[in-house]
């Protein structure tokens, strides 16, 4: 409950509004509700995919030892396994994705894709 009030959550902020994840400010249009702008989106889809890979491994790896001690298959149906392990790590990539994307949201780390004006020392 927030009162009633029907504002749009865009009449919160002002016409240019700072990227919470690269500090960059932007038209108000270009973010979204997080406040993430479109690059950061962007970046974040492709850093979940490329972990999600990681993740759709691991599902598959742990496909196959199950396959092959608990199922073994014989050398006939082993080419049949291998097409329905290899659709196993893709599904597992694609659902690992959206998880570790919804985990970046929900997390919502502030200034995380940000340049720091300064190398020097690391930052928390
Ligand atoms: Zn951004």
């Amino acid at each position: 409950m927030n009162g009633g009030s029907r504002i749009s959550w865009r009449d919160r902020y002002p016409d240019e509004v700072t990227c919470v994840r690269c500090l960059k400010v932007y038209d108000q249009v270009r973010l979204d509700r997080m406040l993430w702008c479109e690059d950061c989106r962007f970046r974040a889809r492709e850093r979940a995919a490329r972990y999600g890979w990681f993740g759709g491994l691991a599902f598959g790896a742990a496909c196959a030892t199950y396959v092959w001690f608990a199922i073994r298959p014989t050398d006939l149906i082993v080419g049949a396994w291998t097409a329905t392990l290899v659709t196993a790590v893709w599904i597992g990539q694609k659902v690992a994705r959206e998880f570790i994307y919804g985990g970046m949201r929900f997390r919502n780390a502030r200034a995380v894709d940000a340049v720091p004006p300064s190398l020097d020392h690391d930052i928390e």
